[in-house]
């Protein structure tokens, strides 16, 4: 079990909070406010957010909040937006101190907002509605049923709208080549510096994806499939114009012809062949690298994006 994990059953055991699987998210009703708890960090640090407002409709001042918490070491920070407060608790200790420190800061903050007038509120319209904790996109909001269908519909229309769009694929297919340009740049400079590094490959994927999207209105697979035939042209491009510019640096043979008569170098064994290989390998494998996150994202955080569903 990750300490996080241990973390997150602590604090659970200690409020009767429920968890949500897999994320270790805690989130319900607590003393008569929704709220829920996100860790940010895979130690065990969590954040606290919550949703209140005074009975005189006032937001929580963010001043009276930090001058308040000095008194509680257990909180490290606080913030808060409108309605929306997020407090950070001290991570400090093995999982069972951690959960103590962060129920600490909990109980804190929930008797603050009660002896202030502050009552939980839907974080849209304010109202002082029954509410639940849901997911919205890849973040999580304190909303009322009406608000909650609200943002379902909104999500949907969006949705529906990226859906809609036509797809340009001459603009797209300018585009990735545009972003891949970045990524030979990258791949020409590192090179020269001495580094094969997986920062141009990734680089290089990223802004030819989001070079498609941009100029071809939306990345579908047909785009991806694109993306990735111009990343393999581009990668071995950038490749080969690292080695023209070496070998241009170190004889007497200028950059273009060094571009052009490289294979013949390799065939006379001026060039190890596999060096050459090896380098042209390892930046395939890099830019394969940064290309499966960002297209998994694309496809998945698109629709991720616009959903929002209930915990
Ligand atoms: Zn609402």
């Amino acid at each position: 079990m990750t300490k996080l994990q241990k973390v997150a059953n602590a604090i659970q055991t200690r409020t009767g909070l429920m968890q949500e699987a897999g994320t270790c998210v805690l989130y319900g009703a607590y003393s008569g406010y929704t709220l829920y708890m996100m860790p940010f960090t895979a130690a065990g640090a969590y954040q606290l957010h919550l949703s209140v407002r005074r009975t005189d409709g006032v937001n929580p001042d963010v001043n009276l909040l930090k001058a308040a918490v000095k008194a509680e070491p257990a909180i490290t920070n606080v913030m808060a937006s409108n309605t929306h407060v997020t407090v950070s608790f001290r991570p400090k200790g093995n999982p069972e101190n951690i959960a103590e420190l962060a129920v600490r800061g909990l109980n804190f903050i929930v008797n603050w907002c009660y002896q202030n007038g502050y009552q939980s509120v839907c974080e849209k319209c304010g109202q002082p509605l029954p509410a639940e904790v849901v997911k919205v996109g890849l973040g999580r909001q304190i909303l009322c049923q009406t608000c909650f269908a609200i943002t379902v519909q909104e999500g949907e229309a969006r949705q529906a709208a990226y859906d809609a769009k036509p797809e340009n694929v001459v603009g797209g297919v300018v585009g990735a080549f545009l972003g891949s340009l970045i990524g030979v740049a990258l791949i020409v400079l590192l090179g020269q510096l001495g580094f094969i590094s997986a920062v141009s490959g990734i680089v290089m994927a990223v802004c030819a994806l989001k070079g498609y999207e941009l100029l071809g209105g939306k990345l579908t697979t047909k785009g991806i499939i694109i993306s990735i035939a111009i990343m393999l042209v581009m990668v071995y491009l950038g490749d080969r114009i690292d080695w023209a510019v070496s070998i241009a640096r170190q004889s007497d043979y200028g950059f273009f012809d060094a571009f052009k008569l490289l294979p013949k170098f390799m065939e006379a064994d001026m060039i190890d062949s596999g060096a050459y290989a090896g380098n042209l390998a390892k930046m395939y494998l890099f830019a394969a690298l940064g290309a499966v996150p960002s297209i998994l994202s694309a496809v998945k955080g698109k629709k991720a994006a616009n959903t929002a569903s209930r915990m």
